[in-house]
């Protein structure tokens, strides 16, 4: 045998090998995956490998089709998700327990209209001397998605949407405790798409999502990008994933006052966005910082809106009930208790041995600024309030209290230097005037809507553009028609 044998034979062992140990191939010897593998799987897998691949095999079917196809893909999620709103949105509300029923409605009816689809993208042209280049948006294949449990078929639809329009297809492991409205979600979009352009599997679903499948789903050596939407834990994992990351994580999201603010106006919007799902927004309204000369005009305000007041003796015993420390060492910290996170105004009130009207939309008191409500995402509708000295106090706090997320901050002023300086000092994603946080999404204000706003990674709200790619045709020396020739 000579050395060039040894080495072939040394070379098809090592292939062999990777072949053997590659979960996503056919097994050796077997054919080639074919268009019709898993159709009728309508993108319900409890595999991750199968689900790669049946949204690998729908991408490439998709890459064949027009733009036109695709308008059309996204006009049947809008839609199902608007149809059947009621329907899905009460079986979200039942499966997570956390939020309110005419919120979860109003967040499906809202994605599935408001996400913007291919109108969104957009070629860019350079023309001179030397001719043509022409820069066109190409989708990156397969997206994995991580989606949370506030929002778990919204996130997902506004996902699908704007991950189709980009021309990807999209794998999701959904948040366990809304996996069920997910399938259910995903297989209605399916069935649909696939009536109408004979196309399935161009949203799959894991059904019974765990870590390790979140994991598997990062490692795929045919997942092109993930998406993250969700808490500190998740950003964490896909940050250190390795792969092309969107990155939608947690935020603390603080609220300035100052004393020349239009305060029964600022009420409202605190109101609307805070109570708002029960606090479940990651761009809600977490906490307040007033200056002392507006402070208990802006109580009073709040009181007037509609919101219920909370003595100090009550708000202890709401945060006895409502906050509990968890993890060991350097890494224990206040956390929303699992009861009441998400949970009606009254509720909470209960908790706080208050009878208040079972409409009651948001409660809120005033606490020191070290208290755990300031520092903690709460996620549930009670808003503590803290007195400021001034509105560099304010904005010092609000810095300090938004924990480096850079995710969003609100201030009520009829100041623009106190704007710009909060607006500079924090160096949110958002950041909205006079407005509730909603505003920020195109809901009250303009812009457009998404409800995976990635800050870590810097795409901010994201869009069908998110999930492409820049590619570059160039034409050289010809179709420049306005110039001279080149000497
Ligand atoms: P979560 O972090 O508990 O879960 C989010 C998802 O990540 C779930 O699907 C969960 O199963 C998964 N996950 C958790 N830890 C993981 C890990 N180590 N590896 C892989 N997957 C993991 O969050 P949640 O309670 O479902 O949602 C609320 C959080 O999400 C809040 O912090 C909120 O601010 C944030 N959020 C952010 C945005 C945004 O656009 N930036 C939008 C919605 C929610």
């Amino acid at each position: 045998m000579n050395i060039s044998e040894d080495v072939i034979r040394s070379v098809v062992a090592q292939v062999l090998q990777e072949v053997r140990s590659q979960p996503s191939r056919s097994p050796v010897g077997s054919a080639p995956p074919s268009l019709h593998q898993f159709q009728g799987r309508h993108g319900i897998f409890s595999s991750v490998d199968e689900a790669v691949s049946a949204a690998r095999i729908a991408f490439e079917q998709l890459r064949d089709r027009s733009i036109e196809d695709r308008k059309r893909v996204i006009e049947i999620i809008r839609h199902i998700a608007q149809r059947d709103a009621v329907e899905l949105g009460t079986m979200e509300m039942n499966e997570t327990k956390i939020g309110r029923l005419e919120h979860k409605i109003e967040k499906l009816k809202v994605l599935a209209e408001r996400t913007p689809g291919v109108e969104f993208l957009r070629t860019e042209c350079f023309s001179g001397d030397h001719g043509l280049a022409v820069i066109e948006h190409a989708p990156f294949g397969v997206i994995g998605a991580i989606t949370p449990v506030t929002h778990s078929l919204p996130t997902i639809t506004g996902n699908a949407v704007s991950m189709i329009a980009g021309g990807n297809t999209v794998v999701v492991n959904p948040h366990p405790s809304g996996r069920l409205v997910a399938a259910e979600g995903v297989r209605r979009y399916n069935q649909a798409i696939f009536k109408e352009i004979g196309i399935d599997n161009l949203i799959c679903v894991i059904e019974s999502p765990t870590l390790e499948t979140a994991n598997q789903l990062f490692a795929h050596r045919k997942v092109a990008m993930i998406c993250v939407t969700g808490g500190p834990a998740v950003a964490k994992a896909a940050l250190l994933s390795g792969k092309r990351a969107v990155v939608a994580g947690p935020g603390n999201p603080p609220v300035v006052v100052d004393e020349t603010a239009d305060l029964d106006r600022a009420a409202r919007c605190i109101i609307q966005g805070a109570s708002f799902d029960n606090n479940l927004l990651c761009i809600a309204e977490k906490e307040v910082f007033v200056v002392e000369s507006v402070f208990e005009a802006m109580m009073a305000a709040m009181e007037r809106a509609g919101a219920v007041r909370l003595s100090t003796a009550e708000i202890e015993k709401l945060s006895s009930k409502a906050l509990a420390l968890v993890g060991e060492g350097d890494h224990k910290h206040w956390a929303p208790t699992k009861e009441l996170l998400g949970q009606d105004a009254a509720k909470l009130a209960a908790a706080a041995g208050r009878q208040v009207d079972p409409k009651t939309e948001l409660l809120f008191g005033e606490t020191p600024e070290s208290h755990p409500f300031v520092t903690v995402e709460q996620m549930m509708p009670f808003v503590p309030f803290v007195r400021c000295s001034d509105v560099d106090h304010a904005i010092r706090l609000a810095k300090q209290y938004e924990h480096g997320f850079r995710h969003t901050s609100i201030i009520h002023s009829s100041n623009v230097r106190n704007m710009t300086k909060m607006a500079r000092e924090m160096d949110t994603t958002l950041f909205v005037k006079n407005g509730p946080c909603m505003a920020s999404l195109g809901l009250g204000g303009e812009g457009y809507l998404s409800f995976s706003i990635a800050g870590p990674t810097g795409e901010g709200v994201t869009s069908p553009l998110t999930f492409t790619r820049e590619r570059r045709c160039s034409l050289i020396d010809d179709l420049w028609v306005l110039g001279g020739k080149n000497s």
